[in-house]
């Protein structure tokens, strides 16, 4: 590998810039290995190429080759032929995608915006802070643009270089025999340029960490893992790319005694066992306050009521849900002397004859027909 790079390009030493491209460009095309499968002649002569192009395109190196030859190139830290990615991304430099693999990468417009990323925010709110809506202030640490470079990281006056590991392009290719790979530039990390002089405020990042306070009206109807977007409170964006979105999603804390279902409250409501059996009108909280619920005579354990409109407003409309009302009879547990003697009077009254009635037709349906049936096999 020793050979003149001019005489690899076939160019003389007069070349002009334009000369050595074009003739490189028409070597490239010649002896490009997805032309030559399999042809180590022509991988070699599309290496020699490249590598005479590397040097013979840059200027500095072109004037330490023409002086000191490829000795000179050595002793310059210039290591010589580099890697496969060195000659991948300077032919995707010159030619685009027309070998096609260049095209399978983004072609990125160094000075394009680079819009901010979306933020997520997620807030702790009360079960009735759900129900009626609120609005909280949250302090947020975020990256805006920085208005001093406007977002482009290089100090005022001056402007940002182009990346020269992958030439602007963001991406570099590895080769791996006949694949090539293709991943973020590491110099640049994809934005295609370098910063030479940063600016001072955002040190070369076009963004700055600032705190910010922000409004959150919370809508009354909210539930759990609402997700509610706030557009262009997100993190800045940079060369001009508009400001990301903040998502603040909702949790709900759960509630002591209600419980919801979309729009629907639940509520266990205890209602002592005389006013169960004798029917009685009570108050029940709702979420709305208070309402009066009719307990019809003879009310069983777990019978549920329905409040109408007394559930969750809707987010949408001006509806709102029910409230469902589960009665639990209360069984006294501490009784005074005088409801003693009076649930006594009232058994002595009744002469047990709930609960025989019961026991008499549980005997007839069940053990009743058990008998029936043992007489039938015994027969
Ligand atoms: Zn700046
Ligand atoms: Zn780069």
């Amino acid at each position: 590998m020793n050979r003149d790079y001019y005489d690899i390009l076939g160019v003389s030493v007069e070349a002009s810039a334009e000369e050595i491209k074009k003739a490189y460009r028409k070597l490239a095309m010649k002896y490009h290995p997805d032309r030559n499968p399999g042809d180590l002649e022509a991988e070699t002569k599309f290496k020699e190429a490249a590598e005479a192009y590397e040097v013979l395109s840059d200027v500095q190196k072109r004037r330490l080759y023409d002086t000191y030859g490829q000795e000179g190139l050595k002793n310059s830290g210039y290591s010589g032929p580099g890697s496969a990615e060195d000659i991948f991304s300077s032919i995707n430099d010159l030619f685009g995608d027309l070998f096609g693999f260049g095209g399978r990468n983004r072609q990125r417009n160094p000075n394009a915006p680079i819009p901010g990323d979306d933020l997520r925010y997620d807030i702790e709110i009360s079960f009735m802070d759900a129900v009626h809506g609120t609005s909280r202030e949250v302090e947020l640490t975020r990256r805006e643009t920085c208005w001093t470079c406007e977002g482009s990281g290089a100090r005022p006056g001056y402007k940002p270089q182009m990346c020269p590991a992958c030439h602007g392009r963001g991406q570099v290719i590895r080769s791996q025999g006949f694949f090539q790979v293709s991943s973020t530039c590491p110099q640049c990390q994809g934005v295609g340029q370098v910063i030479i002089e940063p600016c001072n405020d955002c040190h070369g990042q076009g963004l700055v960490n600032k705190t910010k306070k922000v409004a959150i009206k919370i809508p009354s109807g909210v539930d759990s893992g609402a997700r509610m977007r706030l557009r262009g409170e997100g993190e800045g964006g940079r060369r001009g790319g508009s400001a990301g979105d903040l998502y603040v999603v909702i949790h709900v804390q759960p509630h002591e005694y209600f419980q919801r279902e979309g729009q629907t409250i639940f509520l266990r409501y205890p209602v002592s066992m005389a006013r169960a059996a004798l029917g009685s009108e009570v108050e029940v909280p709702t979420i709305h306050g208070t309402a009066s619920l009719k307990i019809p005579a003879g009310t069983q354990p777990g019978e549920r009521f329905t409040l109408r409109r007394e559930g969750v407003p809707s987010l949408r409309d001006k509806s709102r849900g029910d409230m469902v009302v589960e009665v639990q009879v209360q069984t006294p547990t501490k009784l005074s002397k005088q409801q003693k003697v009076l649930l006594k009077e009232f058994v002595e009254i009744s002469g047990e004859s709930h609960e025989e009635g019961f026991f008499s037709r549980l005997l007839h349906s069940h053990f009743g027909q058990n008998d029936k049936n043992q007489r039938a096999s015994d027969a």
